[in-house]
């Protein structure tokens, strides 16, 4: 077992298992209710943590498939009781989400960005609603495949040879490498579609489950007053996550620490500008994210 961010063989391990609803998402018949084995590692000298086992492309297509649609909804209720049609709405129409979003990129633009950013592209950017006024002010582009049609303003680039028509002054991608199978080979995809000129932005959720348990008591309390949580549900789940070992796998299949993606981008070719850890709020309580702008290295 190796990193997959900088390759180490220093790999501490926790034995876990595919949560149920994981498993329910991406397999059939008998393989959905049986147990599947697997570790979560963490790496000793970059503190990236990982599971050991990575999707198919055909398995993150059944797992990502009309994503917090009603389907999803249903099978994600039958394991995590909390997650009723109520919690799955209040995520679907998150404005705050958005707005918070959008007010980390500003800052992190303005803080380590110089100059216009005339043209911009969202990596994996849905219908283009993270850009900002100050993101693309003559041309914006969202990289999609769904065929997902864009908001006003915003051109689709649906397939990547598409992005080698374009010279990008930033490109950004939020919230997608947690999930990512191959973090070096996905860099690799980011790294073709820039210039030496480009700055980048990223964004992750910033997490190391081996320094502070995600069901952790505070986070826990918080929820409670969350008006969109139902309490009976949530002290349901609570039992019935003692009945599971530690962090079974499920939608994060990668755990970045700065250090972690500062590593990354290096091996990659890039060089950080800035990288810090924000505070995100959202409909469903606060999410510490890690935020990078970089470049390529010279
Ligand atoms: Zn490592």
């Amino acid at each position: 077992m190796e990193c997959l961010v900088c390759k180490s063989d220093k790999i501490t391990v926790k034995p876990t298992k595919m949560s149920d609803f994981l498993a329910a998402r991406i397999f059939e018949g008998e393989e959905a209710s049986k147990r599947h084995d697997v570790n979560l590692c963490h790496c000793e000298d970059c503190s990236f943590s990982f599971y050991d086992r990575r999707l198919t492309d055909e398995e993150a297509e059944r797992l990502y498939r009309d994503y917090r649609g009603e389907e999803y909804q249903k099978t994600r209720e039958k394991y995590d009781c909390w997650y009723t049609e109520k919690v799955n709405r209040a995520l679907n129409s998150d404005k705050l989400v958005l707005s918070e979003q959008k007010r980390v990129i500003t800052e992190m633009i303005n803080d380590s960005v110089p100059g216009e950013i005339k043209v911009a592209l969202d990596y994996g950017g849905n219908r283009g609603e993270t850009f900002t006024e100050q993101i693309g002010t003559e041309e914006k582009y969202v990289y999609d495949i769904s065929g997902i049609q864009p908001i006003d303003g915003i051109k689709a680039i649906r397939n990547y040879s598409g992005l080698s028509e374009h010279r990008f002054d930033f490109i950004m991608c939020n919230m997608t490498l947690e999930h990512v199978s191959y973090p070096a080979d996905f860099m690799k995809l980011l790294y073709d579609a820039g210039d030496e000129d480009t700055y980048y932005y990223l964004e992750v959720p910033s997490e190391n489950p081996f320094e502070q348990s995600k069901f952790s008591i505070s986070k826990n309390i918080r929820l409670l007053f969350n008006k969109n949580y139902s309490k009976i549900r949530l002290v349901k789940h609570y039992f019935y996550l003692r009945t599971q070992p530690y962090m079974p796998m499920s939608e994060h299949i990668n755990f970045f620490t700065p250090k972690a993606l500062e590593t990354l981008l290096k091996r990659c070719g890039f060089e950080a500008v800035n990288i810090r850890e924000n505070f995100e709020e959202n409909v469903m309580g606060k999410n510490k994210v890690l935020s990078a702008v970089f470049k390529k290295s010279k």
